[in-house]
């Protein structure tokens, strides 16, 4: 029996136990993590000094810890000498971390993206085309989000004839009009808000801030504006004809087009299909790229009441007292970061058992406690039962491990995840394939079913995001064209951009102890960076994955202000199949947050010199 207790770790005593990863029965191997401290300024985890069958744990969340506590005993099979030193701390820190458990079959490429449905539909031969071969558009784009006017642009530069049709007024589909674009323009008033909050304890003090809603609205809209009419520029600039209405296919070559008043903002909670207007014409067409995007998922049975609202109803920012959101992925708390900024009490209910499903705890961890000590009530492994409309207020019940009492919220906001709108566009007329949940199959030319007919965004799969939307609109046009193209992105990023932002990508932490995909991690943690400590911020952390064999990156993670930029560099260094040397080595400019990337790196290559790091024995 070996025992396992708490290495040096630095100048702390009393730390808390966070978490227990481990339990009585477990085997763990050398390095497996066994429970996460947290300091006041970080968290850290312990790695095992000995493989085995665990036999006994001897800590529980909430203990208190200092060097050579005992953690737990291991009916060892081939133990370590000594501890190992924790994972990071403040003052002291060993971020190179070591080898995943058992790592089975090698993975050599860092392939996460590739999680959408393709499903690689059969071809089809293109259908009898009753058009006589001349069409009206070489090429017809239906949805103007980030992925179908890419495709449009592209294939008119290209040198095809396009069209492009949309139901809404504007260009630029979910993410400019009711998505990515004014959701990031309230989080920055959220931002400003809290900085100029922080700063207090720097003496210098700007009193509580006052929210006129109706100009922080109208801000919001300019922002949007200013870049949907842009886009409505682009596309004259390149000949692109905007045609405005609701469009369906009739046939493998043709498509139907209906008039509409539809406005992104009608179609919230909308409950049937699109109802096709007056006076539809219709068009025909050489080449079709399907990018009609997704809505917000409804939850059934939920009574019709302008208190409960959607992502989109949220984004009109009309402040109540009391909110409920219901969903803890990132849409839902981008939401609840700006509406506690702005004043609402906050709470959040999530099913599964921790916030940001996907993403590894310890980039979540850093959020989690932010947002605890400033949320009413955060609920995980917790289901919402039940919503109904009284005239105080939305009442809510609750099942689950953390449920309440039921509560009276002014508001609930259901963000519960999105649904592809691949079942209302008259697929089968064109012949067209779509599964039971709305996605459309593609290949990896971006081609359904139908081989003159692509499909991209939101409507072929996860990740729905806007970047991954806009990647195949490209790809699928220049497919379509001729060229030699298919989708061989290696990764694409997931950003949370919350206080503080999230993001990842490639393979995660999580899913590489899951499929046994060997792995060494170098992390820093932000409060031993100095652009960090000037921001005011210390909860921070970055972490690279590598290959324990090349040395390869394989993914990464960072969680702090301006996540979401920084996480690039180790998306390029993936895609370029660069080693820790290679980010180790380029000179990053000081003081910056990138300088954590390179730290990670040296951090894993043992060449680390911003922290002290024991040697192991
Ligand atoms: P969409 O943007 O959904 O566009 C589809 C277009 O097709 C729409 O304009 C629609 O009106 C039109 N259309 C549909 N059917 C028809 C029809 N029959 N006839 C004519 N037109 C039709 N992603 C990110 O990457 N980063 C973020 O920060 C981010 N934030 C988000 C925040 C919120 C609140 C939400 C809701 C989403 C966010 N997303 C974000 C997701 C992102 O908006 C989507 O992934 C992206 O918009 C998908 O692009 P798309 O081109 O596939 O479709």
């Amino acid at each position: 029996m070996t025992q396992v207790n708490v290495p040096d770790i630095g100048d702390f005593k009393d730390v808390e136990v966070i978490d227990v990863l481990v339990k009585p029965g477990d085997s763990v191997e050398l390095e497996t993590p066994l429970v996460t401290l947290e300091t006041e300024k970080a968290t850290m985890d312990v790695p095992s000094s000995a493989a085995g069958v665990v036999k006994s744990v001897a800590l529980k969340k909430g203990d208190r810890v200092s060097k050579g506590s005992l953690i737990l005993e291991v009916e060892a099979a081939g133990a370590g000498a000594s501890s190992s030193a924790p994972a990071a701390s403040k003052e002291t820190a060993a971020p190179k971390e070591a080898k995943a458990p058992a790592a089975a079959a090698a993975k050599d490429d860092a392939s996460s993206a590739d999680t959408m449905v393709r499903e690689k539909p059969a071809i089809q031969a293109p259908a009898e085309d009753t058009s006589g071969g001349s069409y009206d558009y070489d090429m017809v784009v239906l949805g103007a989000g980030p992925g179908g006017y890419t495709a449009a642009f592209r294939a008119a530069d290209l040198g095809m004839k396009v069209a492009l049709v949309e139901r809404w007024p504007q260009l630029g589909g979910v993410c400019l009009n009711v998505g990515c674009i004014p959701s990031k323009a309230l989080l920055h008033a959220a931002k400003v808000i809290e900085e100029a909050h922080e700063m207090e304890v720097a003496g210098v003090t700007f009193g509580k801030p006052k929210i006129d809603t109706e100009k922080l609205r109208g801000w919001k809209e300019k922002v949007v504006s200013k870049l949907t009419g842009g886009l409505g520029i682009l596309a004259k600039q390149r000949k692109v004809e905007v045609i405005r209405g609701i469009g369906k296919f009739v046939s493998p070559h043709e498509m139907s087009i209906a008039n509409t008043d539809m406005t992104p903002q009608s179609t919230v909670l909308s409950k049937g299909e699109n109802a096709p207007g007056e006076g539809a014409r219709k068009i025909s067409f050489k080449h079709c790229i399907i990018a009609a995007g997704s809505e917000s998922v409804r939850l059934p049975g939920l009574p019709d009441d302008p208190r409960i609202i959607d992502s989109t109803g949220a984004l009109e920012i009309d402040l109540p007292k009391r909110m409920l959101v219901i969903g803890g992925g990132i849409i839902g708390l981008e939401m609840a970061c700006v509406y506690d900024a702005l004043g609402t009490k906050v709470s959040v209910v999530e099913l599964t058992d921790g916030l940001i499903p996907g993403c590894d705890r310890d980039l979540v961890r850093p959020l989690e406690k932010r947002i605890a000590k400033r949320y009413e009530k955060i609920m995980v492994k917790t289901k919402v039962t039940k919503l109904e409309a009284l005239k105080q207020g939305i009442r809510v019940t609750f099942e689950g491990e953390q449920a309440p009492e039921p509560q009276i919220y002014d508001k609930v906001l259901v963000a519960v995840g999105r649904s592809p709108n691949g079942k209302k566009i008259g697929a089968e007329a064109a012949g067209v394939v779509v599964n039971e949940r709305g996605f459309i199959p593609v290949d990896k030319q971006m081609r359904t079913n139908v081989s003159h007919i692509f499909a991209i965004g939101d409507i072929v799969g996860q990740p729905m995001l806007a970047h991954k939307a806009s990647h195949e609109g490209k790809l699928a046009a220049e497919v379509a064209q001729g060229e030699k193209r298919y989708f061989d992105a290696r990764v694409i990023p997931s950003v949370a951009y919350t206080d503080p932002e999230i993001a990842w990508v490639g393979v995660t932490e999580t899913e590489a102890k899951a499929k046994g995909i060997p792995f060494e991690k170098g992390s820093f943690p932000w409060s031993a960076n100095a652009r960090s400590l000037t921001l005011g911020r210390d909860d921070g952390m970055t972490k690279v994955l590598f290959d324990p064999e090349t040395h390869r990156v394989i993914g990464g993670g960072i969680v702090g202000p301006n996540a979401g930029d920084l996480i690039s560099e180790i998306a390029l260094a993936i895609e370029m199949n660069s080693d820790a040397g290679d980010l180790g080595m380029t000179i990053h400019p000081h003081p910056t947050l990138s300088e954590t990337v390179m730290f990670s790196a040296e951090a894993f290559e043992g060449t680390l010199t911003d922290l002290y790091v024991p040697k192991k024995t």
